[in-house]
């Protein structure tokens, strides 16, 4: 059967369920932008989280930075986002729309979109110019020539420009990473598809820095260790792929670049980047700054500006495609349900703890207290509002793993319910060994029981 999760669906359900909801709302909304609720913040922290601990905790060759969003307007001359950074844009004089010139296939026509931006006689496109997607600020109170800067529209020259400080602070020698996560901002032509394209983003980027002659192996060996990364999260390998770009389609300073792909309601689209992309950015900085940034042996054995290997990613993307995988709808004792079942690491609530009747004040206080107890090491939510089949729909959408309730049996052996959210299997522990139980469940390999 086809797959018939479509954007529409997470759209509305994030919103419905407070995960994201378009910003600024009360102002009539400021478009493709978005603001995270409660939900939506927990998810994206579990992703962040657990992308830095197998890139940082897990291993004992990265560390981690957190440079200035806004940076010396030198950093973007040199690595060429001041040149180079740029989208041909069109206009069409007739509808009035934009367009990016290498989307046009992709686009549609704002008279008829059925056609594509051009295949009407109506269409008067404009000859493309280059239309530079950095923000730009003023830095001091005055605008004034000079003080000109720059939103940083990547996370990655943050950790260039601090190589030689961590290379001589943390006594760090080639192979060896610095990774960061953080806001980056792009003002793209045409942001869409939720919040596949937006303005501003969290990346994560790490670069990882090797001997020239290792390049390629460590460029093969992280577009592995990425993929894993999304199978071990649950995603499905149906849904996942490797594509490398062809020389006419990489970056100038790149000896090779590898998109994962996720097959997104749009189609096949870039996940995460990998790129092997040499000492260009080492050198470019060398060049600019008159800082050399290269790596020396100890007595002068070796000396060489090291290759980067990068693996960059925003949780933007991760976020749809974790949401757009762990998505389904199910018809259970003749009802429907919508159930988000994601990865136990990256749903936002780990348990729900769950009184079956509210106005039984032996149940709400064996509940508030098993509830107090569990969030003291995880995410849980106690909820008495409704009935308990509602209860657990509610929860189901928000992909919390497992709901504990409590009863008439719970007073008279302190036994609970648990309740799984994807078999929906219901068994009974006591209410003692909950905590370890959650424990164990949560530490356990998963996988998805969704089929492709
Ligand atoms: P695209 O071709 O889709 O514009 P890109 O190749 O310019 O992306 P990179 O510069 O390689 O993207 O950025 C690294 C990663 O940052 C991407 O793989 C993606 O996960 C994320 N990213 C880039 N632009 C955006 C955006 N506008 N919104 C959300 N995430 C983004």
């Amino acid at each position: 059967m086809a797959d018939a999760v479509t954007m529409d669906k997470i759209v509305s359900l994030c919103r419905r369920r407070g995960f994201v909801f378009p910003s600024s709302e009360i102002y009539g909304g400021l478009g493709s932008t978005y603001d995270y609720g409660h939900y939506g913040v927990l998810t994206k922290n579990n992703i962040r989280g657990r992308w830095l601990q197998a890139m940082v905790q897990e291993r004992d060759d990265i560390v981690l930075i957190d440079s200035a969003i806004i940076l010396h307007p030198r950093v973007w001359e040199a690595s060429g986002h001041v040149e180079g950074f740029t989208d041909p844009l069109v206009d069409c004089r007739t509808c009035k729309l934009r367009f990016r010139e290498d989307q046009l296939d992709t686009a549609q026509c704002g008279r008829k979109p059925s056609k594509h931006p051009g295949e009407t006689p109506d269409c008067d496109l404009t000859e493309a110019r280059q239309f530079n997607l950095m923000f730009q600020t003023t830095v001091g109170p005055v605008e004034e020539a000079g003080s000109k800067a720059f939103l940083r529209p990547e996370t990655a020259q943050g950790i260039f420009i601090n190589f030689k400080n961590v290379l001589q602070l943390a006594r760090r020698q080639p192979p060896f990473g610095i990774a960061q996560t953080g806001k980056s901002f792009r003002n793209e032509i045409t942001p869409g598809n939720f919040l596949f394209r937006v303005r501003e983003f969290e990346q994560m980027e790490m670069e990882f820095f090797v001997p020239p002659a290792e390049a390629e192996e460590w460029y093969r060996y992280w577009i592995e260790a990425r993929y894993d990364w999304y199978l071990r999260y649950g995603l499905r390998r149906a849904h996942l792929r490797v594509r490398e770009h062809g020389p006419e389609e990489r970056s100038h300073y790149s000896q090779g670049t590898s998109d994962i792909e996720y097959e997104y309601p749009i189609g096949w689209s870039e996940l995460e980047g990998v790129a092997n992309r040499g000492d260009y950015d080492l050198t470019r900085h060398t060049e600019f700054s008159g800082t050399k940034l290269e790596f020396v042996g100890p007595e002068g054995t070796a000396r060489y500006v090291p290759y980067v290997i990068e693996p960059a990613v925003s949780i933007e993307r991760i976020f749809v495609a974790m949401m757009v995988d762990a998505y389904d709808e199910e018809e259970v004792a003749g009802r429907e349900r919508t159930v988000l079942r994601l990865h136990p690491a990256i749903a936002p609530v780990k348990a729900a703890v769950l009184p079956l009747i509210a106005k039984d004040s032996g149940m709400v206080e064996k509940a508030r207290a098993l509830y107090e107890q569990l969030r003291q090491s995880e995410v849980v939510e106690y909820d008495e509002g409704g009935a308990i089949g509602r209860r657990y729909r509610r929860q189901d959408e928000i992909g919390t793993p497992f709901a504990f309730t409590i009863d008439e049996q719970t007073l008279e052996d302190d036994t609970v319910t648990i309740r799984e959210r994807d078999s929906l299997a219901q068994e009974r522990l006591s209410i003692g060994q909950v905590g370890a139980k959650l424990d164990d469940e949560l530490s356990k390999p998963w996988t998805t029981p969704k089929t492709d």
